[in-house]
């Protein structure tokens, strides 16, 4: 600009040779602003980088005086120029090492002299608003500036060169040669900083208020803390957070979840103690200390023959139980306590002692004893966790039993683990994440989600109790050593009763003996006709209730024994739910006594069968899944196929409709034993010769009348001993396999056949039609009928 003195550095080689040739000091040279080199410039020119500068003839450029020259380095040059006024570019000579041109004067418009002083003052206003924002000005320019104000086309030219103004805008101040003009624009160009600054100054400035706000909280609890560890009180929050390092430290965590806990407690004392992240954290970290990472039981030995003494003093029979479970833990004991290979699971009805078999193992092994049912989970999470980022997450129920066991080898039972959902849901597989939790080559690096630390399960003695093993999920299964409860009868509840039961109620009752007392007969009664089921809970809430009434008249002053007899009973409990057992077992056409095993043991299931005139049309009712409907087909085609044999005139079946029927019962059932109970049920509607109902029948068969094993055949021994049914007809294999260690009693009253054929049921249960009854005497079946005290009746 005019009036500027100036170091210029050049490298273009026509500039570089313009330097060269100039006489220094005294030569004086034209400087414009060129434009960038274009498509249109000549090939050579564009390699070079120069632009044709036959653009700049007619406009304005600033007449330099050189001063001084100099090469700081080969190939450019260092020109120091004084630059003197405005000239107009006249027709420009590129033809040679650098450029020349012809110029003339340019003069200057002063216009009206008011407006310009304005403007100036405008100008300087704007560049003390400048310094104001913040804008960083060479000190020696504001004196510079002001000192200009008298002389405005000066002041214009002085606040472009040194206002930072873009080489364009400084170009645009240099064409004006209206001296208005010029201060116009720079005018609009320093009020335009101006607004720009102020808004850079505003946003620093709220930044800065934030931090300093920061700043001085920090600053004044770092004063609080001064002040209160003068006074020797000690900030709260800082104290808590000592204290939780302290309890990390003591808490003899495992490397690995020591530094976590470390890691998480540090990020803990930064956060506010408002904030939820905080009390989140917090939660975690109490989990993290709460878990029994090393903590052990102690208890490193198993003594055998004490977990004996204990299982006996508790349960009465059970002896297969006891002996697979004393199995078990002696393995356990020879590797030194870790539990391994397949876990025991406990199946039968409710009731029949799994939980407090486990309850006594965790006693008699001196470790704590935790439970949780799996029974309709359908989330991994409800084992796994949740994850923490989760609101209200939780650990899942295997680390929330092992907080509450607090050590980290307690006995775990994992209840109903036959009724956790399968399947992939879209939360996740639960059986998968029980699967691994039995697993013992991977449980001991078990992922809970909001522990998210490895948890070692290894430790662990795992229980399980299922009341049905064919609905355990397949791979489970699998990993479960079963053992099977199958029920009581009625005179092992009276034993057990006895011996455990009304001791342990009597003394919850506060009552003895002497108050309420009891006799085999009635306790016999309360066990098959008022609590039938093959478990104790029934039983149990029986003889509850009676101490109950007892125990309010004792409080209430009575004294002397109240002595239990059959009609004592019926006054006080009502009259008994049950029939009794051997009301019904006069033979008859179509009904069949068959045998049904549910989750709550065995049961009997009566099945009817009726022939109405029809047109062979067969009808199926009741509640009954698939399997049992298709059995009914099968049988059908079974006994048409042997009609003659049975004694069926063929024209039977397509003058007839039948209609079989399965009564509901309290459980639902399914599943193909029914089979031998269906045909049965079918050949003697259709012969019309009765059936033998003091025979309970059980099996499955083909069409072609073999019959096959069947599951549950103790439980459904046990259910027709019950019943008091006295004969069974069951498969030959489940006769030789089944039936070791049913109760002596059952053996002694019940009479078992294995079968192998349709046709052998059908001889032993089928009577010849009504009209030759009265001549066919089984010489079995005096025995059968010894059995049931029925002799007299026939
Ligand atoms: P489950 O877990 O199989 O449903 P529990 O273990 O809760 O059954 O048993 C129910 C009740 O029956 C308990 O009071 C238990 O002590 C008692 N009980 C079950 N079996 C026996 C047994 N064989 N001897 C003594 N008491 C038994």
């Amino acid at each position: 600009m005019p009036g500027q003195t100036l170091a210029v550095q050049m490298g273009a080689a026509r500039n570089v040779a313009l330097a060269r040739a100039l006489e220094v000091p005294g030569a004086e040279v034209i400087v414009a602003v060129a434009r960038p080199v274009a498509e249109s410039d000549p090939p050579v020119a564009r390699e070079k980088g120069e632009a044709s500068l036959a653009h700049l003839t007619g406009r304005v450029g600033v007449l330099c005086r050189a001063i001084e020259r100099i090469e700081p380095a080969p190939e450019t040059a260092q020109l120091t120029l004084h630059a003197l006024r405005r000239v107009r570019i006249g027709a420009i000579d590129e033809q040679h090492a650098f450029p020349t041109a012809a110029m003339s004067a340019a003069d200057e418009t002063d216009g009206e002299d008011f407006v310009a002083r304005e403007l100036a003052a405008r100008v300087l206003a704007g560049v003390d608003e400048l310094a104001e924002a913040g804008v960083t000005l060479d000190a020696a320019v504001v004196p510079v500036l002001r000192a200009a104000s008298d002389a405005p086309a000066r002041l214009a030219d002085l606040a472009a060169a040194y206002l930072g103004f873009r080489v364009e805008d400084r170009d645009e101040v240099i064409q004006r040669l209206s001296v208005v003009e010029r201060l116009r624009f720079v005018t609009s160009r320093v009020e335009k900083e101006v607004a720009r600054a102020q808004v850079a100054a505003d946003v620093a400035r709220n930044a800065r208020t934030r931090v300093e706000r920061h700043q001085r909280e920090f600053f004044l609890r770092q004063q609080l803390r001064a002040i209160q560890s003068e006074l020797g009180e000690g900030d709260p929050a800082e104290r808590d957070a000592d204290e939780l390092a302290q309890r990390i430290s003591d808490a003899q965590l495992p490397e690995l979840v020591l530094r976590e806990a470390k890691r998480e407690a540090e990020r803990l004392r930064a956060l506010s103690a408002a904030s939820t992240e905080h009390q989140m954290l917090r939660t975690y970290l109490d989990w993290v200390l709460a878990m029994p990472w090393t903590r052990t039981s102690g208890a490193s030995h198993i003594e055998l023959p004490h977990v004996e003494s204990s299982l006996d003093e508790r349960h009465w029979g059970l002896r297969e139980a006891k002996e697979r479970i004393l199995e078990h833990l002696a393995v356990c004991e020879l590797r030194g306590g870790e539990p391994s290979g397949p876990i025991l699971c406990f199946v039968g009805p409710p009731g029949t002692g799994k939980t407090s078999l486990g309850e006594v193992i965790a006693q008699a092994m001196g470790r704590p004893f935790e439970r949780f049912s799996v029974g309709g989970m359908r989330d991994e999470a409800e084992i796994r966790g949740h994850r923490r980022t989760y609101v209200g997450a939780m650990p899942g129920r295997i680390a929330q039993s092992l907080k509450r066991a607090g050590v980290r080898d307690p006995v775990l039972m994992v209840d109903e683990i036959d009724k956790m959902s399968t399947g992939l849901s879209p939360t996740g597989d639960p059986t998968a994440a029980m699967l691994e939790v039995l697993d013992p080559a991977h449980n001991h690096t078990f992922a809970d989600h909001y522990l998210n630390l490895p948890l070692d399960l290894s430790g662990v003695l795992f229980l399980c109790t299922a009341n049905n093993l064919f609905d355990i999920p397949g791979p489970l299964r699998d990993r479960l050593e079963v053992i099977r409860i199958a029920g009581y009868t009625a005179e092992e509840k009276v034993e057990i009763a006895w011996r455990y039961s009304l001791p342990k109620l009597f003394q919850q009752h506060g009552i003895t003996d002497h108050d309420l007392q009891f006799t085999d007969e009635v306790l016999a009664l309360l066990g098959s006709r008022y609590a039938r089921e093959a478990g104790l809970r029934n039983f149990e809430r029986h003889l509850a209730s009676l101490m109950r009434k007892r125990a309010r008249r004792k409080a209430a002053g009575e004294l002397g024994a109240w002595v239990m007899d059959t009609a004592r009973l019926e006054e006080l409990l009502g009259p008994p739910p049950h029939a009794a057992p051997d009301a019904d077992i006069d033979p008859a056409i179509g009904t069949v006594t068959g045998l049904a095993w549910t989750s709550e043991g065995g049961e009997l299931m009566t099945i009817e069968a009726l022939l109405i005139p029809g047109r062979g049309q067969l009808m199926v009712t009741g509640q009954l899944g698939d399997v049992m409907r298709e059995s009914v087909d099968a049988a059908l085609s079974y006994v048409r196929s042997r009609a003659r044999d049975i004694g069926i005139a063929d024209s039977e079946f397509v003058q007839s409709d039948l209609h079989v029927h399965f009564p509901a019962g309290a459980v639902p059932k399914d599943g193909p034993s029914a089979g031998v109970a269906v045909t049965l049920a079918i050949a003697s509607a259709f012969s019309r010769r009765p059936v033998r109902r003091d025979i309970a029948v059980t099996g499955e068969v083909t069409l072609r009348g073999r019959i096959l094993q069947v599951g549950g055949a103790k439980e459904k021994v046990l259910a027709a001993y019950r019943g008091g049914l006295r004969e069974v007809l069951l498969p030959s294999l489940n006769a030789t396999q089944d039936l070791r260690d049913l109760p002596a009693e059952v053996l002694r009253r019940v009479v078992f056949r294995g079968v192998g054929t349709m046709d052998e049921v059908l001889a032993r249960a089928l009577l010849p039609s009504a009209d030759e009854h009265a001549v066919v005497v089984d010489d079995d079946a005096s025995i059968v009928r010894e059995g049931l005290g029925v002799l007299e009746r026939d």
